[in-house]
């Protein structure tokens, strides 16, 4: 078998990097060894009718203008800005903590003059920030600290905070105002026919041949290509010759509620202090979808199984440089995505990487016309 490029994972990083070349010309030949294309953002419907989320909820939001426009040639968007509680106690709170969540919790009556001094009474600082224990201690101290993160870190890194690079935990902020959005970019949409559909468009190229249920490591020696990019695991391309880089993973239980227009007020519930699992997601709430029933996924994090989550670790890293500067020596295979790079990438970092990953290629192709 013959191709220009092949293209392994059929995700945002390789459905993207897929879509440039076959633009330049290239014919490419995308393979990912699950039965379908989308990767982690992979959409369906269930028996039920119900569109969901397999590998758990994905919400699109960005800063970058350029990554929105790109994505926009292949699907409409429908706006949403995702929400979430977190249970403490028996109270359901706004998650980031902002100034509801602290009157709620403490019976209090701030506001956006009195928080900061609130924070300010209840905050240890500490001159070294190097955990996630640090960032929110420092921030909003022990008994916050103590009823949204501590429980929840544990249970979704199998790692105290204090074992956790700060990176984690700066990903949720503290706010000083009532703003209950979950993130705050300025593009915040969902895919109007899901993401699966935005995916078809993407791979819907005369370049482009995907083929799924197909495992690289199988077949590697039956396809003569002249680059190959990579968006699996980094560590797996090398048979983990320095070790297994740690992935955290997930299992999915998926609910369907029949005759239930809506099981609870936002798209998703944190569990920090209860249960195995740390979140349930509803998700009408996501895809707008009215439907009489109503389907939810409880997230429960694990060890073992599919790699799911890079560990930000500093020994991590220091493992992952090691397989960085093997992949750097290669000079018919690209390296791109979040498990082939090892970064807690979210969609539009993937993409954004994906389209500079696409410009390396393309020069490395030899075509003039890459800037
Ligand atoms: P993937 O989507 O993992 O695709 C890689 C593909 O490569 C996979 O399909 C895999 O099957 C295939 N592959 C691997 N090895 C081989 C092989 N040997 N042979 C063939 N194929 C192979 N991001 C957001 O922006 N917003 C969110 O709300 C959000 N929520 C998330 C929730 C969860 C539970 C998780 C796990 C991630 C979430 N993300 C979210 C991150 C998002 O999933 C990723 O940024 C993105 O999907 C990564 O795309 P990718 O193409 O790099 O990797």
């Amino acid at each position: 078998m013959k191709t220009d490029v092949l293209i392994v994972g059929a995700g945002f990083s390789g459905s993207v990097v897929a879509r440039q070349l076959a633009e330049r010309g290239y014919d490419v030949l995308v393979i990912d060894k699950r039965d379908h294309i989308g990767g982690n953002a992979y959409d369906r419907t269930d028996a039920h009718g119900v569109l969901i989320h397999p590998y758990g909820p994905h919400i699109f939001h960005t800063n970058g203008a350029r990554i929105a426009e790109y994505l926009s040639q292949f699907t409409e968007w429908r706006d949403y800005e995702h929400r979430v509680l977190a249970k403490v106690g028996e109270k359901l709170v706004p998650i980031p903590i902002n100034i509801d969540t602290v009157n709620e919790l403490y019976g209090l009556d701030l506001n956006e003059d009195t928080i900061q001094a609130f924070y300010d009474s209840v905050r240890e600082p500490r001159e070294n920030i190097r955990t996630s224990e640090d960032v929110v201690v420092n921030a909003v101290g022990q008994d916050l600290y103590e009823k949204f993160f501590r429980g929840y870190t544990r249970k979704q890194w199998g790692l105290d905070p204090s074992q956790l690079a700060s990176s984690v935990a700066a990903r949720i902020p503290t706010r000083t105002n009532r703003d209950d959005r979950y993130f705050t970019d300025t593009f915040q949409k969902m895919p109007a026919e899901g993401y699966t559909k935005m995916f078809e468009r993407m791979l819907d190229h005369p370049n482009i041949r995907v083929e799924t249920g197909v495992d690289f490591f199988e077949m590697r020696e039956k396809v003569q290509s002249d680059h190959i990019v990579y968006t699996g695991p980094v560590d797996a391309f090398y048979a983990y010759c320095y070790g297994r880089l740690p992935y955290r993973s997930l299992r999915f239980e998926h609910q369907h509620l029949p005759d239930t227009e809506q099981y609870q007020s936002v798209g998703t519930v944190n569990f920090p202090n209860d249960y195995d699992f740390t979140r349930v997601t509803e998700f009408k709430h996501l895809t707008g979808q009215k439907h009489s029933g109503t389907s939810l996924v409880r997230e429960f994090p694990q060890a073992e199984g599919d790699p799911y989550y890079p560990v930000p670790r500093p020994e991590n890293e220091v493992l992952f440089k090691r397989y960085e500067a093997l992949a750097q020596q290669e000079k018919g295979v690209t390296f791109v995505g979040r498990l082939a790079q090892y970064r807690y990438y979210n969609m539009d970092q993937c993409v954004g990487a994906a389209l500079k990953a696409s410009e390396y290629v393309l020069e490395k192709l030899g075509d003039s016309d890459s800037d």
